[in-house]
């Protein structure tokens, strides 16, 4: 029988962090959202696709997680298919490539960091929402907001995500 205890060294580690940044400016007259929620503002968020900061550092900290193309290089904001494009679309990419490559989503953590509008009484929307989309529970995934004390931001949204990524047991190649 075939021995399948792995060479020292050649197996794959069981846990892998993963680091995503994002940044969008606001723009008047268009829809806002965050983390997969539509916010009631009169400002949203420009950019190619929808525009959702949240969503793109995520996935961005999950495809740096196993060493994937970037954001950018998978979705470029030269095609048009991806004009006005449901950010969802790009975070399911990114957990195909994790599925794929053996781990799971253990915990995010992320810092939204915007002037307006106020996140505390969206918070939980968020993350349960983003929980879903992940497929962990609420309890998963940390949100802080802050505003951007001395860094001239006001006209735009900022996103820092964190993620760890656990292997998943038993894994058939
Ligand atoms: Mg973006």
């Amino acid at each position: 029988m075939k021995n399948l205890k792995p060479k020292p060294g050649s197996s794959k580690p069981a846990v892998r962090i993963g680091y995503g940044f994002d940044s969008h400016e606001f723009r008047p007259g268009i829809p806002l959202r965050i983390g997969g929620v539509a916010l009631a503002h009169d400002k949203g968020l420009g950019g190619h696709s929808d525009g959702d900061v949240l969503l793109h550092g995520i996935t961005d900290a999950l495809l740096g997680a196993v060493a994937a193309p970037d954001i950018g290089a998978l979705f470029p904001p030269s095609d048009p298919r991806w004009k006005g494009a449901d950010s969802v679309i790009f975070l399911r990419e990114a957990l195909k490539r994790v599925r794929v490559a053996g781990y799971k989503v253990a915990n995010i953590d992320a810092s939204l960091i915007l002037t307006a509008p106020k996140i505390g009484p969206h918070a939980a929307a968020i993350r349960v929402r983003v929980a879903e989309l992940l497929g962990v529970h609420r309890d998963c995934v940390g949100l802080k907001a802050k505003t951007p004390e001395g860094l001239n931001l006001d006209h735009a949204a900022v996103a820092h995500v964190a993620v760890l990524l656990e292997r998943v047991r038993g894994r058939k190649k």
